[in-house]
């Protein structure tokens, strides 16, 4: 190894690439990453993290709303965007500099430029210096996806959004997937009139019908319009800055903002892999192994870049395996199989394991299904109408609970526990023999009878 310059190089300081480096280094490898942008990567600087502190500051609306039941006086409270969009981007910057102390104290050299692969064992910085590595690790992640239409130039991504110079009115989301869903909720609580546009009649694809539902049911009575089935055509500025957009066959929409959330795209062009022997997948993904090992012995890819699982948990797993498998002396898999995820909706759905669909698909239908569709004390209270929704899906031969889905206020906090009952592999009767925790919303899930 004392040939290379470092025993490890890392292309991205994102999630899976910092958690790669650090536990390279700390198992004695000489680690060097590259980075284009910030340390921190999407999580941290555009997407999950800043994400939800909007979340956070938007759902001040709904307590405030409700706190008058409680019997607080509310009057004359207001809300500037300005004060949320700075905070939130000074968390930001304070995250970044712990994800840089991070890599500092495990003695991990950071470049701050873009670096592309030359062969199988080098590659090259923008500033133009070459390095050579026994391994190198892609964990440059994805992109947003810009659908082609005139007038696109006008919209933008989840990239732009956390620095809106103001609060728009009026806001188009395109996309009906988790950024367009979480978004959405985000705006319409702050006061902003939505409309989710969808190319096709599915909102959270993957995701559980009976969710699904009840999400669409709960955020159109919130004041959200949604458009399915219905591509965007054409964007048209206004003199006034404002946008004119048209979707489908009807009249053009009036916003101030249109937020694009049709996916996200591996990063891979012009990262120089052909160098290497490595052929991209069709969606510009890297194929690996279950060891995320690429075409070329010495290259590993890990996170949005292998377009697996585009969850962050799944890239740090993924960057740690790769560390340990090359440098820790253990052979270290990821595994994919109940992976809990949320959407940060509001209100927030999370699921983890089978849904009703895929379980009947893969059990020809010996699945039972219990629920529990209920009103959370705290909505009765408040007089709020929006319920809660609960699912087990259970395999019938066996009992055991093969998946979990719910909607409903905190249900990704809950949801993260019964995801270790779902991965143990408890059964339904496990799940009753539980004494319920009174009075709570996570109790439903012990009293499904
Ligand atoms: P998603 O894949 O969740 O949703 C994409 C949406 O855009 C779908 O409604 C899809 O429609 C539509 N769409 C896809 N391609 C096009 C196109 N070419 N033209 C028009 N519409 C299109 O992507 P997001 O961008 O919302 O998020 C990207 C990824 O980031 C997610 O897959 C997720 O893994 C991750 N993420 C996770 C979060 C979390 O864990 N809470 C939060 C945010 C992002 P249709 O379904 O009808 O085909």
């Amino acid at each position: 190894m004392a040939d290379y310059d470092y025993d490890l190089f890392v292309i991205g300081a994102g999630s899976g690439g910092v958690r790669a480096s650090r536990i390279a280094a700390s198992h004695g490898a000489r680690v060097a990453v590259a980075e284009e942008f910030r340390i921190g990567g999407t999580c941290v600087i555009r997407g999950c993290v800043p994400k939800k502190l909007l979340v956070y500051g938007s759902h001040f609306a709904e307590e405030l709303q409700d706190a008058a039941h409680y019997g607080w006086s509310v009057e004359g409270m207001t809300f500037d965007w300005n004060v949320l969009r700075d905070t939130v981007l000074r968390d930001v910057d304070r995250l970044e500099a712990a994800y840089t102390t991070t890599l500092d104290n495990n003695k991990v050299d950071h470049f701050h430029e873009r670096a592309t692969v030359t062969g199988p064992h080098s590659v090259k910085l923008a500033s133009g210096r070459e390095i050579t590595a026994q391994y190198i690790l892609i964990a440059v992640g994805a992109w947003p996806v810009m659908p082609d239409f005139p007038g696109n130039e006008h919209c933008i991504t989840s990239n732009e959004v956390f620095h809106l110079s103001s609060l728009p009115k009026r806001v188009i989301v395109q996309g009906a997937g988790y950024i367009a869903m979480e978004f959405a909720g985000i705006f319409n609580a702050l006061g902003c009139h939505v409309t989710v546009v969808n190319r096709s009649e599915t909102m959270l694809r993957g995701y559980d019908a009976a969710l699904r539902d009840r999400l669409l049911q709960i955020t159109m009575a919130r004041g959200i319009e949604y458009k399915f089935n219905c591509p965007i055509k054409l964007v048209e500025k206004q003199v006034d800055g404002s946008l004119m957009v048209s979707v489908g066959d009807q009249d053009p929409i009036p916003a101030d903002v249109l937020l694009i959330a049709t996916g996200r795209r591996p990063k891979t062009d012009g990262l120089g892999l052909e160098s290497a022997g490595i052929t991209l997948g069709q969606g510009g993904e890297i194929p690996v192994d279950e060891y995320s090992k690429t075409a070329c012995a010495s290259i590993y890819a890990v996170g949005d870049v292998t377009d697996r699982v585009q969850l962050t948990p799944i890239a740090i797993r993924e960057g740690h395996a790769v560390a340990d498998t090359l440098f820790g002396g253990t052979l270290r898999k990821t595994h994919y199989d109940a992976v809990p995820s949320a959407v940060f909706s509001q209100p927030p759905l999370a699921s983890v394991g089978l849904t009703e669909a895929q379980a009947r698909e893969m059990f020809a239908g010996n699945v039972k299904i219990f629920t529990a569709d209920f009103r959370p004390m705290k909505n009765v209270f408040a007089s709020r109408h929006e319920r809660g929704l609960y699912k087990l899906v259970v395999d019938a031969a066996s009992d055991r609970v093969l998946g979990v889905h719910m909607i409903g206020p905190d249900s990704p906090e809950i949801l993260q526990a019964v995801a270790i009952a779902v991965r143990a592999g408890l059964t339904k009767a496990e799940f009753d023999d539980t004494i319920a925790l009174h009075p709570s919303m996570a109790e439903e899930l012990v009293l499904m009878r």
